[in-house]
Parts: structure tokens; C-alpha cells; sequence
């Protein structure tokens, strides 16, 4: 008897890493069912486009994947944070097959075995333990917790994903145990908001090996630290408690590299960004953490224009940015979300303001990150290879994370592979990279 073909599904990935997680957990599941994947909607059984929402051009490139899949396919599950609020997607292609909010594995799979019911083989396990990921084999983004318990004014994402729920401690360690045996050298700890991991949970320990671990961001770092990987921590905010972790940078336990999203450093503008953790001592608290651990890099993301947001706020943003030196900064200019609360603000800021702002924001950004890297000019910095050109490999040392960092460009005398760490004389520096020579292995 003739096997029947595997159905065949066409994935679309929009968003942020925390949507890449979901997109994943979909993929394994329905790979462990027998589906496969197919490259092109062209001739797949099912098109499912994993959207975001978070911001109104963010929603216009879902739309766009949508109308893509619809034309070249017609059989399009929705699904992610645009999910949240079908109406706009339902209004536009009413032949979406089924829409579904982030999270919502099961209903995606439901929809999915609606359309197009898996084959049964019971001898199928084609999904190794680890799962199926979209990052490159030498790195991988692990989800600690879903929501958030904050409000910030210019945000929905609570509405789409709902206050803060953590995983418990051992749930996060066994997945980080699993991708570390099949070859990850670097766990990118994600969520919302991660230093407040384990609130919801009243900081419960779960069993882990011969011991119990709290659901407490310190703890957690702690044992990540363990596992023999790079451990990157992004989204934190700068809470009382983030101090302690700073010690286990220092020990080399996780990077030395805090990835806090400030998005403004002027009281009156964070009063009205209802931004989390009081934030008045955040440059002595820079300071000290820079004492305790020299090689700390720090990544942060501000909104400029936000409604209010006078010429004295933005100059004291870019000589508080003077003084932090922060290391790697994405800016964005401020844009409405449909549903948030900041839309009702007075003072909203004309579009040309915004610009010559996000300019200079640039401008001083970029001295400060050359002045950064120029002092690593002559030192030997780890550095994690992710592609091998003709003539140069392109890593990252520990202060740069995937995609949103600069680079580190090294020749070599010996032929270098993706996912090995080296250590690298660094011999130039530009304004946002690296270059040098491998001086070990
Ligand atoms: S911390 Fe603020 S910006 Fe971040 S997800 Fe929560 S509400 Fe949104």
C-alpha cells in the first residue's frame, strides 16, 4: 500500500524573540504529529502566519503576510499577538480559516487538525528532544515566564498576553539542560520582564537534580549559570534585587551583559511612561555595578517624541546618556498603538520633532559606542562564531547578543566552525564593531 504524503505547512514568523518561542513550540508540536514543513506557501497543505501586534507598522507587516499567504495559498491560520484582536484581521481577509491570540498552542493545533488532520504513524518521532528551533544550533532564546504585571502607558502587551505567569524553576532548567546537550553554547534568557520572574509563583522551589531551586530570578541565573553555556539576560529591569546577579557576572557564571529596556531617563517622562522600578538612582547604581563587574556591557531601548517629552527632557536623555555610557542602545520613535493609554496623552509630538530628535539620539549614541569599543582596542575578548565568510568569520564577544548588537570580524589561520567559542586579539574598533585575529582556541 501507498504511504499518503505528510501534510505540508508553510510557516510565517513575525515579532519579537518571545514570538519566535511560540512559533517553535507550534513547529515541534505539529512536527511531532508528522506534519512538515514546506518552503514556500506555493503547493503547502496550510499557511500559518505567526503575527505581531505590538505596534501599528508591526501590524501592517502581519496584514501584508496574511494577504501574501491568502494569495498564494488561501488556507491561512492566524495566529500571535495580533491574534488578540481579530476584527482588523477578520475585516480584511474574512477566509482566514481560524485566528487565535498568543499562546494559544492548542487552539492553533485544533485549527490545524480541522484543516488538514495529521497522518497517523505511530512510528513517526521525528522531533528530537530538544524541540525544533528557528535560531541558529549554537544559540537559543529561552522563555522564562508569559505576561507582565506591569502597565505601562504606551504598551498592550498585558492586554494581549496577560499579567506575569513563570514557569517553575525546573520546567526552564530541564529545557536548558536539553538544548545544552544538543549543542547550545549560548541560552538568551527572554520574557517581559525578568527580573520580576517568580513573583506570581510567591518564588515556589521545584525539585532540580539532588536539590530544590525558588522560581527567583537570582536562583535561576544561578543554575543556568551551571550548564556549561553562555547565559544572556535580556529585558531586566533595574529592581533592587538586579544587584546580586551583578556578582554572578563577575564570577563568570552568566554574561556580563544586562540588556534593560530604560526607554527614558527623565522622571516626568517615565511618570508618564508609568515605566516599572524607580529608576532616580539608576546612574550610581550604574556606577557601582561597573565597579563590581568592569566588563559589564549594557543594552538598553528609548522611545524619543513621547507625548510631553519637552526639549529639557530629551537633553537631560542625552546627558544621562553621556554619563551611563550605555553600550548598545536601539531608539524608537514614539508611535500610537491602537488600544493604549499613552494615545490619550496631551502634547503629542509632529513627526519632524521626532526625527531631529531620534538624529541626534543616534549621533551621541554613536560617539559614545565607538568611545566604548575603542578601549577594547588591544585586549582578548571570548568571542562565539555565527557565520564563516570567504575571508573573515563574523562572531560576537559576550557583549553583543544576536541580531541587535554589533559584530566581531576575525580573520583566522586555521578554519573556524559556527558555534565555536575563540578567544581574539582585538586589533580595530569602529562605531559598532569589532575586528581582530584569533589568538586561541
Ligand atoms: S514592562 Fe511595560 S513595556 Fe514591558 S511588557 Fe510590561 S507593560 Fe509592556
Amino acid at each position: 500500500m501507498q504511504q499518503a504524503a505528510a501534510p505540508k505547512i508553510s510557516f510565517v514568523s513575525l515579532g519579537c524573540p518571545k514570538a519566535l518561542v511560540d512559533s517553535e513550540r507550534i513547529i515541534t508540536r505539529l512536527r511531532a504529529e508528522g506534519y512538515e514543513l514546506a518552503r514556500k506557501h506555493d503547493g503547502a497543505d496550510l499557511v500559518i502566519v505567526n503575527t505581531c501586534g505590538f505596534l501599528d507598522s508591526a501590524k501592517q507587516e502581519s496584514l501584508a503576510a496574511i494577504g501574501e499567504a491568502m494569495a498564494t495559498n488561501g488556507k491561512v491560520i492566524v495566529t500571535g499577538c495580533m491574534g488578540a484582536e481579530p476584527e482588523q484581521i477578520e475585516a480584511a481577509y474574512p477566509g482566514v480559516l481560524s485566528i487565535t491570540g498568543p499562546q494559544q498552542y492548542e487552539s492553533v493545533l485544533d485549527a490545524v487538525h480541522r484543516a488538514r488532520p495529521a497522518l497517523h504513524n505511530p512510528h513517526l518521532d521525528l522531533v528530537p528532544p530538544q524541540g525544533i528551533r528557528l535560531t541558529p544550533r549554537h544559540y537559543a532564546y529561552l522563555k522564562i515566564s508569559e505576561g507582565c504585571n506591569n502597565r505601562c502607558s504606551f504598551c498592550i502587551i498585558p492586554k494581549l498576553r496577560g499579567d506575569l505567569a513563570s514557569r517553575p524553576a525546573a520546567d526552564v532548567l530541564r529545557e536548558a539542560e536539553k538544548l545544552v546537550a544538543a549543542g547550545v553554547k549560548e541560552l538568551l534568557v527572554i520574557s517581559q520582564d525578568t527580573s520580576a520572574y517568580g513573583v506570581d509563583l510567591k518564588y515556589a522551589e521545584s525539585p532540580w537534580k539532588d536539590r530544590s531551586v525558588r522560581a527567583k530570578f537570582l536562583d535561576l541565573a544561578n543554575e543556568l549559570g551551571e550548564l556549561g553555556a553562555w547565559v544572556r539576560l535580556h529585558y531586566v529591569y533595574p529592581y533592587p534585587h538586579v544587584d546580586e546577579v551583578i556578582g554572578l557576572m563577575a564570577d563568570g557564571k552568566v554574561l556580563p551583559y544586562l540588556d534593560i529596556p530604560f526607554q527614558h531617563a527623565s522622571p516626568d517622562v517615565l511618570k508618564l511612561m508609568k515605566r516599572p522600578a524607580a529608576q532616580d538612582k539608576t546612574l550610581d547604581r550604574i556606577k557601582r555595578w561597573r565597579e563590581i563587574c568592569p566588563d559589564l556591557a549594557l543594552r538598553s531601548t528609548f522611545i524619543v517624541g513621547f507625548p510631553g517629552e519637552t526639549d529639557r527632557d530629551f537633553e537631560f536623555l542625552l546627558d544621562w546618556l553621556d554619563e551611563a555610557e550605555i553600550d548598545r542602545l536601539g531608539a524608537f520613535k514614539y508611535e500610537p498603538v491602537a488600544g493604549a493609554p499613552s494615545n490619550a496623552l496631551p502634547d503629542q509630538i509632529a513627526d519632524e520633532v521626532k526625527q531631529e530628535r531620534w538624529n541626534r539620539l543616534m549621533a551621541r549614541q554613536q560617539a559614545i559606542s565607538a568611545r566604548r569599543l575603542k578601549r577594547k582596542v588591544g585586549t582578548r575578548q571570548q568571542v562565539i562564531i555565527d557565520e564563516i565568510g570567504p575571508t573573515v568569520a563574523k562572531g560576537r564577544s559576550k557583549a553583543d547578543a544576536p541580531d541587535i548588537d554589533g559584530a566581531v570580524y576575525l580573520s583566522s589561520r586555521r578554519p573556524l566552525r559556527i558555534g565555536e567559542i575563540v578567544t581574539a586579539k582585538i586589533e580595530r574598533a569602529d562605531a559598532y564593531d569589532l575586528h581582530g585575529t584569533v589568538a586561541g582556541f
